[in-house]
Protein backbone atom coordinates (compact mmCIF):
# COMPACT_ATOMS: atom_id res chain seq x y z
CA UNK A 1 0.00 0.00 0.00
CA UNK A 2 0.79 3.53 -0.77
CA UNK A 3 2.44 4.98 2.29
CA UNK A 4 1.75 8.35 1.57
CA UNK A 5 -2.05 7.62 1.39
CA UNK A 6 -4.40 9.25 3.73
CA UNK A 7 -6.46 6.68 5.60
CA UNK A 8 -9.62 8.32 7.78
CA UNK A 9 -12.05 5.91 9.43
CA UNK A 10 -14.89 9.02 9.57
CA UNK A 11 -17.78 8.17 7.17
CA UNK A 12 -19.37 11.05 5.37
CA UNK A 13 -15.86 13.37 6.19
CA UNK A 14 -13.05 14.66 4.42
CA UNK A 15 -10.03 12.95 5.25
CA UNK A 16 -8.02 16.04 4.85
CA UNK A 17 -10.24 18.58 6.73
CA UNK A 18 -13.15 16.68 8.09
CA UNK A 19 -15.45 18.74 6.17
CA UNK A 20 -18.76 16.83 5.52
CA UNK A 21 -19.95 19.13 2.47
CA UNK A 22 -18.70 16.83 -0.03
CA UNK A 23 -19.46 15.65 -3.91
CA UNK A 24 -20.04 11.81 -4.24
CA UNK A 25 -19.87 10.42 -8.04
CA UNK A 26 -20.75 7.01 -9.14
CA UNK A 27 -20.75 4.07 -7.15
CA UNK A 28 -17.65 1.37 -8.08
CA UNK A 29 -17.62 -2.41 -7.10
CA UNK A 30 -14.28 -3.72 -6.43
CA UNK A 31 -14.55 -7.84 -5.53
CA UNK A 32 -16.69 -7.80 -2.31
CA UNK A 33 -16.24 -3.78 -1.55
CA UNK A 34 -17.67 -0.72 -2.88
CA UNK A 35 -16.63 2.57 -3.03
CA UNK A 36 -17.69 6.20 -3.94
CA UNK A 37 -15.34 8.42 -5.62
CA UNK A 38 -15.55 11.65 -3.35
CA UNK A 39 -14.26 15.48 -4.24
CA UNK A 40 -13.97 17.63 -0.73
CA UNK A 41 -16.31 21.29 -1.84
CA UNK A 42 -14.40 23.11 0.86
CA UNK A 43 -10.05 22.17 0.89
CA UNK A 44 -10.84 20.54 -2.94
CA UNK A 45 -9.18 16.95 -1.72
CA UNK A 46 -10.31 13.95 -3.65
CA UNK A 47 -10.79 10.07 -2.40
CA UNK A 48 -12.81 7.07 -2.13
CA UNK A 49 -15.00 6.34 0.47
CA UNK A 50 -15.16 2.35 0.90
CA UNK A 51 -17.75 0.05 1.70
CA UNK A 52 -17.63 -3.68 2.76
CA UNK A 53 -20.25 -5.73 1.20
CA UNK A 54 -21.96 -8.37 4.06
CA UNK A 55 -24.02 -11.23 2.21
CA UNK A 56 -28.10 -10.42 3.46
CA UNK A 57 -30.39 -13.21 1.83
CA UNK A 58 -31.47 -14.65 -1.12
CA UNK A 59 -34.86 -14.29 -2.77
CA UNK A 60 -35.85 -16.30 -5.54
CA UNK A 61 -38.54 -14.84 -8.26
CA UNK A 62 -42.03 -16.19 -8.43
ZN1 LIG B 1 -11.63 18.62 2.81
Amino acid sequence: MDNDELICHCEGACGCCGSLNLEFGTIEIVDDSIYYPFTCLDCGADGKEWYDLKYSETRMNQ
